[in-house]
C-alpha cells in the first residue's frame, strides 16, 4: 500500500477569535508573516467597525476572515432567533459593504450552540467552524501552560483556537509557530485546510 500523503498534508490551521485589536491583531500578523503562515480570524462586526484598517490589513496578508457576531454580549446564548440573524448579518453588511465579501465562516460565540442560533446559522447561509484544540489563552494560564497543552498532542489537521486579545496570546503564538516551522507542519486558512469556500 502506498501512502498519497504528501507533505502538504501537513497542515493545521491557526484561529483567532474576537479581533480585530488595534494593538495585538498586528502583532500578530508580523508573526504569520514573519513565519510564512496563514491564518483565520473570526472577527467581532463592532471591532471591525472600530478598527477598519487592522481588519484590512488582515485580508491584504491573505489571511481569511469569518464572523464571529457583531457585538458578541453576554446574552448571545439568550437572544431570540430573530436577533441572532440580527447579528450575523450586521457583521456580514459590513463586511460586504467595505469589501465586497460574503462571509460563509462562522465561529459561534462563547462556544454556545442551540436550536434559536442553529436556526439563524441556517437562515444566513454561514457554516460553523469549530476547533480541535483549545488553547484556553484567554484564562489566567502562562503562556508557558498554554503553549505546552497546545502543542502535547497536535496533528495534522487540527484547527487551533486563539484570541488575538492579548499580550499573552501573542507569546504563544510565536512559540507555537516556531514548534510548527521545527516539525514542519504547515499553518493554512481554514478554508484551505478543510477544502470549502470561505467567501461566497
Ligand atoms: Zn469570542
Amino acid at each position: 500500500m502506498h501512502s498519497n500523503k504528501s507533505i502538504k498534508d501537513n497542515q493545521v490551521a491557526i484561529t483567532f477569535d474576537d479581533g480585530p485589536h488595534p494593538e495585538f491583531t498586528p502583532k500578530a500578523l508580523e508573526l504569520l508573516k514573519k513565519h510564512n503562515a496563514k491564518a483565520t480570524f473570526f472577527c467581532i462586526g463592532k471591532h471591525i467597525e472600530a478598527y477598519p484598517e487592522v481588519f484590512n490589513d488582515i485580508l491584504e496578508q491573505g489571511h481569511t476572515v469569518g464572523n464571529h457576531t457583531f457585538s458578541h454580549g453576554n446574552n448571545f446564548g439568550f437572544l431570540k432567533t430573530e436577533n441572532v440573524i440580527k447579528e450575523l448579518q450586521q457583521t456580514n453588511k459590513i463586511v460586504k459593504d467595505s469589501k465586497g465579501l460574503t462571509m460563509k465562516l462562522y465561529r459561534p460565540a462563547f462556544a454556545v450552540t442551540n436550536p434559536r442560533i442553529k436556526k439563524a446559522i441556517i437562515a444566513t447561509q454561514l457554516q460553523p467552524i469549530g476547533w480541535s484544540v483549545r488553547s484556553l489563552d484567554t484564562t489566567s494560564r502562562t503562556a508557558e501552560a498554554i503553549f505546552k497543552r497546545t502543542t502535547k498532542d497536535l496533528s495534522k489537521g487540527d484547527v487551533i483556537l486563539l484570541h488575538d486579545t492579548s499580550s499573552k496570546s501573542i507569546v504563544v503564538l510565536e512559540r507555537l509557530l516556531l514548534f510548527l516551522q521545527e516539525q514542519h507542519i504547515e499553518s493554512v486558512t481554514v478554508d484551505s485546510l478543510f477544502k470549502i469556500k470561505a467567501y461566497a
